[in-house]
């Protein structure tokens, strides 16, 4: 059978179990185009339970287009301090710039104007005009990738661009009015049934009945993902310097990974005992007393970090770093994850 053919029933059965079923998401509450946005770019990466709490610190601190587009960099990404990625932050504040300028506030009623903003690719126009306002565009995420790729039993690698453009294509040709409700139904189906890892819920599923990894046993092996991401592996060594109540960090370079945020000072490489004395040594620090500090190991995208931290106590300050409370630093300044986790340390 051929994969339209298998997926002409979907619309129907995800809106009906889409609208018995969804979870009452704040988002949700009302079909507001700007607080779609703001979701859509906390949820990539992260799942709901972890985005629910910034999200209603987000809106409740920048409720409208304007408040985005006039925010500070450091309230910024102070708001946007654990959910990592932070350029998706700085992208939703220039594109916020650009819909105050452009459309005067009012964010742009359509997939094609919505896909030139900064940061907003084909998922979340199709997500932001699906939902908003039930244009019949699709909003292909891993999510729907699963499920479309079990319904149709593909074998096709999802991690490759032709495979979720050629479903992404299948996927527009089915398009129901309640475009909004059979995108939300799909991806909710993907995060709550039919799940990556494990046994999907399939008794509990909608589409039971149509689907051929299901009938065909192939549940298992679906989807199939086979490109490998290779990431560089880098070292660092991280300095928690303590001089009496006061503690130590420092902001990082304007451009790159993680920039214009803050972290403790630290060093590329593991450092012998005598390189850290040098380091001490070239930053004008008296030390008192050093001590390990633990391990962690930090993935980004591109990168992998394995940091060693050094809990060490001086006698002095200097004036290459930010020096004060630990209370005031952590409520000021925008701690990336990578470098939170030595906080309890301190
Ligand atoms: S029947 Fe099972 S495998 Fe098929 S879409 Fe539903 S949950 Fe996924």
């Amino acid at each position: 059978m051929q994969d339209l053919d298998l997926m002409k029933n979907m619309p129907k059965l995800i809106v009906k179990w889409y609208q018995q079923n969804k979870r009452e998401l704040p988002w949700r509450k009302e079909k507001n185009p700007y607080d779609i946005w703001i979701s859509e770019i906390m949820l990539q990466q992260t799942r709901i339970e972890a985005v629910m709490g910034y999200y209603e610190r987000f809106l409740k601190s920048l409720p409208t287009v304007k408040d985005l587009a006039e925010v500070n960099e450091e309230k910024l990404l102070k708001l946007w301090e654990g959910l990592g990625y932070y350029n998706r932050a700085r992208n939703l504040k220039k594109a916020a710039q650009i819909v105050q300028e452009k459309y005067d506030g009012n964010m742009p009623k359509s997939y094609e104007e919505l896909l030139e903003l900064p940061g907003i690719g084909e998922y979340t126009a199709g997500a932001i005009a699906s939902i908003a306002y039930d244009e019949p565009v699709p909003a292909v995420d891993g999510n729907v990738l699963r499920v479309v790729s079990r319904v149709v039993a593909s074998k096709k690698d999802v991690l490759e661009a032709k495979t979720k453009k050629e479903f992404t294509e299948k996927l527009q040709k089915i398009m129901p009015k309640q475009a909004g409700d059979f995108n939300e139904g799909l991806m909710e189906l993907g995060e709550r049934i039919c799940l990556p890892n494990g046994e999907p819920f399939c008794d509990k599923c909608p589409l039971q009945e149509i689907c051929l990894a299901k009938k065909e046993g192939l549940i298992a092996e679906i989807p199939v993902r086979n490109a490998k991401i290779k990431r560089k592996k880098e070292q660092k060594t991280v300095f928690l310097l303590e001089c009496e109540s006061k503690i130590a960090i420092r902001k990082r370079e304007s451009t790159g990974l993680l920039a214009n945020l803050y972290e403790f000072p630290n060093v590329d490489g593991k450092l012998t005992k005598k390189e850290i004395e040098k380091v001490l040594q070239d930053w004008k620090l008296q030390v008192k007393s050093v001590e390990k500090a633990g391990t962690h190991h930090h993935i980004f995208s591109h990168v992998e970090w394995d940091m060693v931290g050094f809990k060490v106590s001086v006698e002095n300050v200097n004036d290459k770093f930010i020096w004060g409370e630990q209370q005031e630093l952590w409520e000021k300044y925008a701690i990336p994850g990578a470098f939170s986790k030595f906080r309890e340390k301190m």
